[in-house]
């Protein structure tokens, strides 16, 4: 299967829409301002019959002398058009167009390659398609408690309350979040099952997406069911899905272990990992998986990459589910 082959269609219609939504948004500024200063109108068409004359005199063999009369009549008109708009309360661009993306200007392309709101676009499909719980997006920092995680209870491990944990956990989500366009930074949340992982993972997807770069979110076995369709299809475009997969700004891998495991799913963990630190994108994988596990089911040296590059968040407590709908029902 190919992405670019089911999908490219539909980010070119999109593309469409925002470029007819840019025009109208226009004719809509223009039609309001000039009702509140209908000289802006007489501006307007000055202009037009002006760059009209223009033509006519470039076309009649008299450009030269007529150029200079054009400028200062461009000139001028345009100085009392900026003079209007910032008297009246408008930004000086209010009657240009204005773009979504002003970099590709809402074509998708620049100079003939796409554009970083292209891949954007087609992360967000591919991730609409695959997971829907995703696309509902729920899960953000304001939906998110504390009082969810016990400070009576110690861990016998590391000496700490569950609710020590989590406030550590978010302290490391809220860094990684500010400092996501300096650097890549990776992540390994694990813990039991319930403990806020998920939650915690979309909270972050949440707020990378809004900041417009490219977020993958994959349930891990859905990650890796993918990843075997793409890459043994019959036919053009195999391997397409591992491209978006290692190009993305930040991939999120949930719930490693639950896929079913094997060498094939061992050698793609490692290419995606390896590969991303080389070319330093961010990514998070969270996992239940006890970490000396991890060795056996993967490879050592996925672990090793692992050990090496991505800082460990370990959530701990009860499961926070139960809590969550208690907490909703308050709430309301
Ligand atoms: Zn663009």
């Amino acid at each position: 299967m190919s992405l670019e082959n089911v999908q490219y269609d539909a980010i070119m219609r999109e593309y469409d829409r925002r470029q007819r939504r840019d025009r109208r948004m226009l004719e809509e500024r223009r039609t309001h301002a000039y009702q509140q200063i209908p000289r802006l109108k007489e501006i307007q068409d000055a202009i037009a019959a002006a760059s009209a004359q223009r033509v006519h005199s470039l076309l009649s063999g008299k450009a030269a002398e007529a150029a200079a009369a054009y400028e200062k009549r461009m000139e001028a008109l345009s100085r009392e058009r900026r003079l209007l708009l910032s008297q009246n309360g408008f930004p000086p661009d209010h009657l240009e167009m204005s773009f979504q993306c002003p970099e590709c200007q809402d074509t998708g392309y620049v100079d003939g390659e796409k554009c970083a709101c292209f891949r954007k676009l087609a992360a967000d499909m591919l991730c609409q398609q695959y997971d829907p719980a995703q696309r509902a997006g729920k899960e953000n920092f304001a939906l998110f408690s504390f009082s969810w995680y016990s400070d009576k209870i110690i861990d016998e491990n590391t000496g700490k309350t569950p609710l020590e944990h989590a406030r550590s956990a978010v302290e490391i989500a809220r860094g990684f979040i500010s400092r996501f366009e300096d650097s890549a930074q990776n992540l390994f949340i694990y813990g039991d099952t319930g403990v806020g992982k998920t939650f915690l993972s979309r909270c972050i997807a949440h707020e990378i997406s809004d900041k417009a770069h490219s977020v993958l979110y994959f349930p891990s076995y859905d990650l890796f069911d993918l990843l075997a369709k793409d890459t043994f299809s019959k036919g053009s475009g195999g391997g397409e899905v591992m491209g978006y997969v290692l190009d993305c700004d930040l991939l999120i891998i949930d719930d490693l272990g639950t896929e079913l495991t094997n060498s094939f799913v061992s050698s793609q963990l490692f290419q995606i990992v390896n590969e991303r630190i080389l070319r330093e994108r961010s990514t998070m994988i969270s996992s239940n998986l006890a970490l000396e596990a991890f060795p056996g089911l993967y490879s050592t040296r996925t672990f090793s990459r692992i050990i090496q590059y991505y800082r460990f968040i370990n959530l701990i407590g009860e499961d926070i589910r139960t809590k969550q709908s208690a907490y909703d029902q308050n709430a309301r």
